[in-house]
């Protein structure tokens, strides 16, 4: 096992990440940027490297910084968390060819499910349903109305190199298509240097369901159920449950099986989600994450399993020794991302935080990396804390959900509680009758 590991992220998922390794009695090495010098993750560290000024791109995105603070400090592994360098395969690459352990999947594994073009042929070719779309990536405005018309309106322009919900457009009729083409491909351009675009048909009631899954190098693969992230303002996921309130105990265990099929046939190990948008009884795949993601606990809760100390063993090329066969699935839970941001227009809103009381009692979690007094840069998402609620019924996991939102008290700031408070009383949501558009409705009418 690793004696010491560097957590190349910060905030929530950095002391994640530390929490895990000091159960394993594995020694961290924090690292940040200027301004999050007397950030909670920089103070439960063993150590801490400071890696550059509070700009990402010089600091969490600065490879050879974080590279020099690893071999620096005589660290075995990298844990990249989410965002930032974790899908970066090159990255992955640097680190090994230091001698140290990508907490992760193989770089090569990255690389291919980094180009959702080449993990759309992928899935398909080992019989994943994809959504139907085109192919290849699309080059030119007149292959992008031809795909328009083949697919039928509404279509919708996806990057290739895409993630976080940037660089998608919806386009409702040929007309459109021009613009929407050319502006999609210079989204994508800047955000990810990477102008490929690529088409798909645009779902008019579809869920967000994804399933999680551990393989260790040796062809052991298990599936952990899925997560429903069905809402989303964005296309960015704001709240997320499991089990999810549309699929029977029979879906759930023949989308795992698939799942499964898949993993073990591509060759892939660690921790991974693979993405499907659901409808009228059919999931279709749309992507696969190489990484550990935001909405993890939840899975965590109902299973008991850490998925994070899982990862790292797996990393450290031990056995996966869990059979699906011992793995349950105990009640219900739900995730509500609190966002620094003003609840009604969304703007983020950093600033010095004030008071700060976290909710507690029986099943309540809060993965946070504030504290009362500290500062939430402008630089970074505005991600300030997840909550994450259990109960043995969905019905029990929502009480109580609305009883710890209750509770929050975080002042100095804007968050987004006041809108989690409006949800969790809401009719379609208590009934769990909701598809990936149903937020963003909901917010509109509220505001009207
Ligand atoms: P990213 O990697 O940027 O998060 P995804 O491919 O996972 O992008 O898509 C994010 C969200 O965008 C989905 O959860 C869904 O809400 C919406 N979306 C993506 N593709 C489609 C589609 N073909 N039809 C309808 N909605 C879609």
């Amino acid at each position: 096992m690793f004696e010491k590991v560097l957590i190349a992220n910060r905030g929530e998922v950095a002391l994640r990440i530390h929490r895990a390794c000091r159960e394993m009695g594995i020694k961290t090495v924090a690292v940040h940027s200027v301004v999050d010098v007397n950030a909670m993750h920089v103070k439960l560290a063993d150590e801490a490297v400071c890696i550059g000024p509070a700009g990402a791109k010089e600091s969490y995105l600065n490879k050879a910084n974080i590279i020099s603070a690893a071999l620096m400090t005589g660290a075995d592994a990298i844990h990249p968390g989410y965002g930032f360098l974790s899908e970066n395969a090159d990255f992955a690459d640097m680190v090994e060819a230091h001698g140290m352990v990508w907490i992760g999947p193989k770089p090569e594994m990255i690389r291919k499910m980094g180009d959702k073009v080449e993990a759309r042929k992928l899935a398909k070719s080992f019989g994943l349903p994809v959504i139907p779309g085109s192919d290849e990536a699309v080059k030119t405005v007149l292959d992008a109305i031809q795909w328009g018309e083949a697919l039928g309106y509404p279509v919708i322009i996806k990057a290739a190199a895409g993630g976080g919900g940037k660089g998608m457009r919806v386009v409702n009729q040929a007309e459109e298509m021009e613009m929407a083409f050319t502006l999609a491909q210079n989204e994508a351009r800047s955000a990810f240097g990477n102008d490929d675009v690529y088409i798909e048909k645009y779902l008019a009631h579809p869920r967000h369901i994804e399933v999680q899954v551990l393989a260790d190098n040796y062809g052991h693969a298990i599936h952990l159920g899925e997560r429903d992230c069905s809402l989303q303002r964005n296309h960015q996921k704001i709240l997320e449950e499991t089990p999810s309130p549309a699929l029977n105990a029979e879906q759930r265990q023949s989308l795992g099986k698939m799942v499964v099929d898949f993993v073990q046939k591509v060759g892939y190990s660690n921790v991974g989600t693979v993405e499907f948008l659901y409808e009228n009884g059919q999931f279709y795949f749309m992507e696969m994450n190489t990484r550990l993601q935001v909405e993890h606990p939840i899975t965590e809760a109902i299973t008991g399993l850490d998925i994070v100390r899982e990862q790292i063993r797996l990393s450290a090329g031990q056995n996966l020794d869990i059979r699906q066969e011992d793995i349950q699935f105990n009640g219900a839970a739900i995730e509500c991302r609190i966002n620094a941001e003003n609840p009604d227009t969304f703007v983020p809103c950093p600033g010095k935080i004030g008071q700060w009381h976290v909710p507690g009692g029986l099943a309540v979690r809060v993965d946070s990396g504030m504290y009362a007094g500290c500062d939430v840069p402008s630089n970074y998402d505005s991600l300030v804390a997840k909550l994450i609620v259990s109960g043995r019924t969905r019905n029990g996991a929502l009480m109580r959900l609305r009883r710890a939102l209750g509770e929050f008290v975080i002042e100095g700031i804007s968050t987004t509680i006041p809108l989690h408070q409006e949800i969790v009383q809401s009719p379609d949501f208590i009934d769990g009758q909701y598809d990936i558009h149903w937020l963003e409705g909901f917010i509109n009418n509220r505001k009207g």
